[in-house]
């Protein structure tokens, strides 16, 4: 049996030529069609060729050159059905040397096709959804050539365009959301915050959309891939020697393949080769990229699987930067119910979208205390992280359950599944409405323990939760969002109104002000902290180093906070402290402001209140030295656990390693906590462990006695401290202490239910 490959020497050029002068020319659609075929049949010399397109939910044969004529229109198959369904359903390639050795290969009398042995079929993709198949067909069993299906492939993106110019397909039907031929999917990820929802799918960075697929001016094409590859490479360099690139999660090695992609001569050359054929940059870009999928899917690799998603995210780039089409998703306008996937996103980047029409966030990496996850979480918006190749399996306006609490995202669900989930939905909505009838009541331990529940903060909208949750005031006001969402480093005026706005909405509940807290992975496009590249920025230049530094930021800082809380007491923390000489500088600016604000005689804060955060291990072997001076420290257990175990909070390769319920951040904690008793120390927590019940349970367990956490948790950790006796829960993390088993969350888990303690 035969298998050499083609010896036909015409190429894609040859039918494109062919296809241009078809599509100019007068006629309706169905005759420029049934020219198309006899146009490519002749071209590849084969006995057949058909158009199969999408019509009421099945594949209809609209023209042949080959197959009996009267099959035309009456022939028709539903998604997946035969060869022809199968190319359509998982838009994929197929070359055959004989069709019947393919478990989905099906016969069709109608079409007198049974004397065909060879088979190929592309599918003519609009919108990344096949709208239709083209198929060649040939009585010798011989395989098509790669160059004759890089032909087909050609003529199927052309045809694309002229089907939907022409309407030939019913596009209500493409778009729609419930499409069942790509079957509903069920991906898993890691929790980052918890929730559900249920919406579409957007990309952060939408796929660019291709209207004209062949090229007026070939040479003028060329030009455009040229210096779009010029760009790209330029951007790709400029993100390699950029610092804050690890900590955006994105690593070396992804950043090493995208090097090595992005200055592939294979890769250009066979764009080129395809603007030589006649298309548009732009189709040049995605003709090469859809041949190189079909050719990884046929590679059962899962390494090499990754490095396309690589390539897809290169491409799409390339096919941004040729096309112009650079906005994100954020300014194009979001549809309602959105749910955003994205690779990763910066905290700004999150800020940039409309909160009332974001409903989730799925992430490839993400990881649960990146500032991007606590904004979120402070948004009341599920995030699913490490979801892989999720642009395999989701298509843009896909319909999406996904379900955080369970680790889940749902694509493209039946309406079973609809159903079952909006139960879910509505229990956790009277789950929520028994959480916010805590509101009035304090959190108050079975044994009458009175534990402090405070709220984390940092947009002005934040302030309404202080309301709605009934929490006991905001123990972190992260002053740095503020300079994240603005576009120009805030002045004194502005800061002044907003940190005053913030303290008349809290009334009398107090507000501790975090000076701000940049650098690490909240870099501010408008101020480059840093002259030099740094390879950690996390324990690099931010936070008060960036502060004490550049003094006259700091400055600027505490005379608008002072004037602010004129008449009133003024709480300020200063982050990342990691000596006590740190904490004595930081004060000695507000000091400073301070008298000269009293020199102009200008109304003063009643009491000035400072404290530090303990978020640098070192802090904690100085804090007798420290405590004279301090009014109260506040733990930061994100920044705290990545100092402690050196693991970037960042990096998603890290996200499950660690967990706060270790034998070693406990013991540290108990250790602060002893001290600052004893040193007569007001201590709290603020970072994202507070806001977990059953981590909570183990810091009460601890002797913590204040905790500042996210505001949709105020409920649940009202709930658990209420369920629980403190000297039980005390006695249970003097055990776990001092045995240090190798799982403490399992055991603290066990302890709860056993003593029906509400932990969620
Ligand atoms: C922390 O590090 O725990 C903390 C509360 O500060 P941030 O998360 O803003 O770094
Ligand atoms: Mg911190």
């Amino acid at each position: 049996m035969p298998s050499s490959p083609s010896t036909n020497p015409r190429t894609a050029r040859n039918i494109l030529t062919g296809l241009r002068s078809i599509m100019a020319s007068r006629g309706n659609a169905q005759a420029k069609l049934n020219q198309v075929v006899d146009r490519i049949a002749e071209a590849v010399n084969s006995e057949v060729c058909s158009i199969y397109l999408r019509r009421d939910g099945l594949l209809e044969l609209f023209a042949t050159h080959g197959l009996n004529p009267e099959a035309v229109h009456v022939t028709k198959l539903a998604m997946g059905e035969g060869l022809t369904g199968f190319i359509a359903k998982n838009v994929e390639t197929l070359n055959l040397d004989e069709a019947a050795s393919h478990p989905d290969f099906q016969y069709r009398p109608e079409t007198g096709e049974e004397k065909f042995h060879s088979f190929a079929g592309v599918p003519i993709i609009r919108n990344q959804r096949a709208i239709g198949v083209l198929c060649a067909q040939h009585v010798d069993p011989r395989r098509y050539s790669e160059e004759e299906i890089e032909a087909f492939q050609t003529a199927a993106m052309v045809l694309s365009e002229l089907i939907g110019n022409a309407d030939l397909v019913d596009d209500s039907l493409i778009e729609n959301n419930n499409l069942q031929d790509a079957g509903a999917d069920r991906l898993s990820g890691l929790q980052l915050v918890k929730g559900k929802a249920s919406g579409y799918a957007v990309f952060h960075q939408p796929r660019v959309k291709i209207e004209h697929t062949v090229a007026d001016d070939t040479e003028a094409e060329r030009h455009r891939v040229y210096s779009a590859f010029d760009k790209m490479r330029d951007q790709i360099d400029q993100m390699t020697s950029q610092a804050e690139f690890g900590v955006a999660g994105e690593h070396i090695e992804v950043l090493e393949t995208y090097k090595m992609f992005a200055y592939d001569e294979g890769w250009s050359r066979r764009i080129n080769e395809a603007i030589d054929s006649g298309l548009t940059a732009e189709a040049a870009i995605e003709r090469v990229q859809q041949h190189t999928r079909m050719r990884m899917r046929q590679i059962d690799d899962p390494l090499l699987a990754e490095r396309m998603h690589d390539l897809e995210d290169l491409a799409n780039r390339l096919l941004r930067i040729v096309s112009g089409q650079m906005s994100t998703a954020a300014q194009m306008g979001l549809r309602k119910d959105t749910i955003l996937i994205a690779r990763n996103l910066g905290p700004a980047e999150l800020l940039e979208y409309d909160r009332r029409r974001l409903k989730g966030l799925v992430l490839e990496e993400g990881s649960l205390t990146a500032h991007v996850t606590i904004i979120a979480r402070a948004m009341g918006i599920p995030i699913l992280g490490r979801v892989k190749n999720i642009k395999q399996f989701v298509r843009e306006d896909d319909h999406l359950l996904l379900n955080v609490d369970e680790n889940i995202l749902f694509v493209r669900p039946s309406s079973a599944m609809e159903e079952a989930f909006q139960a879910q939905l509505e229990l956790s909505q009277k789950k929520r409405e028994t959480y916010s009838a805590l509101r009035d009541q304090d959190a108050v331990s079975k044994d009458g323990t009175r534990v402090i529940v405070n709220i984390n903060a940092g947009l002005r909208d934040d302030m309404a939760m202080l309301n709605l949750t009934g929490a006991d005031g905001i123990g972190l006001f992260r002053t740095e969002f503020q300079f994240l969402v603005a576009a120009t480093l805030p002045g004194r005026t502005g800061q002044l109104r907003f940190y005053k706005d913030v303290l008349e909405a809290a009334g009398d509940k107090p507000v501790i002000f975090r000076t701000v807290d940049i650098g690490g992975d909240k870099p501010l496009p408008y101020f480059q902290p840093s002259d030099i590249q740094e390879d950690n920025p996390a324990m690099g230049w931010r936070a008060l180093r960036i502060g004490l530094e550049r003094d006259a930021l700091m400055k600027v800082q505490a005379r608008s906070l002072i004037e602010a809380a004129a008449g009133k007491t003024l709480n300020v923390m200063f982050p990342m402290v990691a000596e006590p000489w740190e904490f004595d500088e930081a004060r000695a600016v507000f000091e400073q402001q301070l008298a000269f604000l009293r020199s102009r005689k200008k109304q003063l804060p009643l009491k000035l209140r400072y404290g530090a955060m303990l978020e640098v291990p070192a802090l904690a072997e100085c804090l007798d030295v420290l405590a004279p001076r301090l009014d109260f420290l506040s733990i930061g257990t994100n920044d705290l656990t990545q100092f402690l175990f050196a693991a970037d909070r960042s990096n998603p390769k890290l996200a499950e390693r660690f967990d706060w319920l270790s034998p070693a951040i406990l013991r540290f904690l108990k250790r602060i906590s002893d001290t600052a008793a004893r040193l007569d120390i007001d201590l709290s927590v603020c970072g994202e462990m507070g806001g977990r019940p059953l981590d909570a349970l183990a810091l009460i367990g601890l002797g913590i006695r204040n905790l500042s956490i996210t505001p949709a948790s105020v409920g649940p950790i009202k709930a658990m401290i209420r369920s629980v006796d403190v000297s039980e829960a005390a006695a249970l993390l003097d055990n776990v202490l001092a045995e240090a088993p190798a799982n403490p969350r399992d055991i603290i888990s066990n302890w709860a239910k056993a003593h029906n303690v509400d932990v969620g």
